[in-house]
């Protein structure tokens, strides 16, 4: 066999093994498809295990500043006049993790005519950090997944502090529970006007394009497990915080800024964990998470 035929056969046998662990690890990944419902919620997006525990703002794929935009790695309703997510939504069990490296952030140029598309660029000298809201770490088993998460439109201007501190703390502490087998269904956002970045207090950045919010929250529903039939009850423990997007705050642990869900529904105006029973749900959401 001459170089070249050696070469060719190498490089195809790559190309069917790469294709073939691929299939393999999408095989391994339980497929959620729950008939979850909710009024506004529409058929079609039902089914998409990151959308769980409900559509928390009525985001519809028409309202450009509620606009639902379902991925299979997340869901989320983007804001386009204030340029970042009003919420984004996603699933985390052991399933999701991996050890891909970080991606280049690139432009979400998807969601549609009108939309001004927030670019990389618009954060450079900001004082403010790309901020992910459905984390790098927990998505990176697939190309596919990590892409995903570096779009624009799952980003908001982030004080440095928060992100690389108490907010990071939370992530890492989440994916350990995964890591202990639990499962959890994650929303998170930002609210509110102005933060104070490294640079000093900001409403906007790129000269008005992209909000910069007043604070961060989280909400974490940890069930023991993935399961076909994830179940909610009363006694599901149930994260949430609210932390001030602010410099000065990085060495805060992430459990001083525990609130109850509905504090954060006051704050945000939303109905968050709309898909849990009324009754179950106004017990879960009145507690503040002491574990
Ligand atoms: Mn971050
Ligand atoms: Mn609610």
């Amino acid at each position: 066999m001459n170089f070249k035929a050696l070469f060719k056969t190498t490089l195809l046998t790559t190309i069917v093994l790469v294709g073939l662990s691929q299939a393999a690890l999408q095989a391994r990944r339980p497929r959620l498809t729950l008939a979850v419902t909710a009024p506004g919620m529409p058929a079609a997006i039902a089914p998409n295990p990151n959308l769980l525990l409900g559509n928390p703002s009525q985001a519809t794929a028409i309202d450009r500043n509620n606009l639902l935009v379902a991925r299979p790695q997340y869901v989320l309703s983007y804001n386009a006049d204030r340029g970042i997510p009003n919420w984004t939504s996603w699933q985390l069990n052991a399933s999701w993790l991996g050890n891909l490296p970080r991606r280049l952030f690139m432009p979400d140029t998807t969601l549609g005519a009108g939309i001004p598309v927030v670019t990389q660029n618009d954060y450079n000298g900001s004082g403010f950090d790309r901020g992910h809201m459905v984390p790098a770490a927990d998505r990176n088993r697939t190309p596919e997944d990590s892409q995903s998460v570096f779009l624009m439109s799952n980003i908001l201007p982030q004080a440095p502090d928060n992100n690389q501190g108490p907010w990071e703390k939370l992530e890492s502490y989440s994916r350990d529970l995964v890591r202990q087998g639990k499962e959890l269904y994650i929303i998170a956002g930002g609210t509110g006007d102005g933060g104070i970045g490294k640079n000093g207090p900001a409403t906007t950045i790129a000269r008005g394009k992209v909000a910069v919010p007043k604070m961060t929250w989280k909400v974490i529903v940890v069930l023991d497990g993935p399961s076909a039939t994830p179940a909610i009850t009363s006694k599901t423990r149930v994260i949430a915080v609210s932390m001030p997007n602010e410099q000065g705050i990085k060495d805060m642990p992430w459990q001083n800024y525990r609130v109850s869900v509905d504090a954060i529904e006051a704050i945000t105006g939303y109905d968050l964990l709309s898909t849990v029973p009324k009754r179950t749900q106004t017990a879960l959401e009145k507690r503040v998470d002491s574990l």
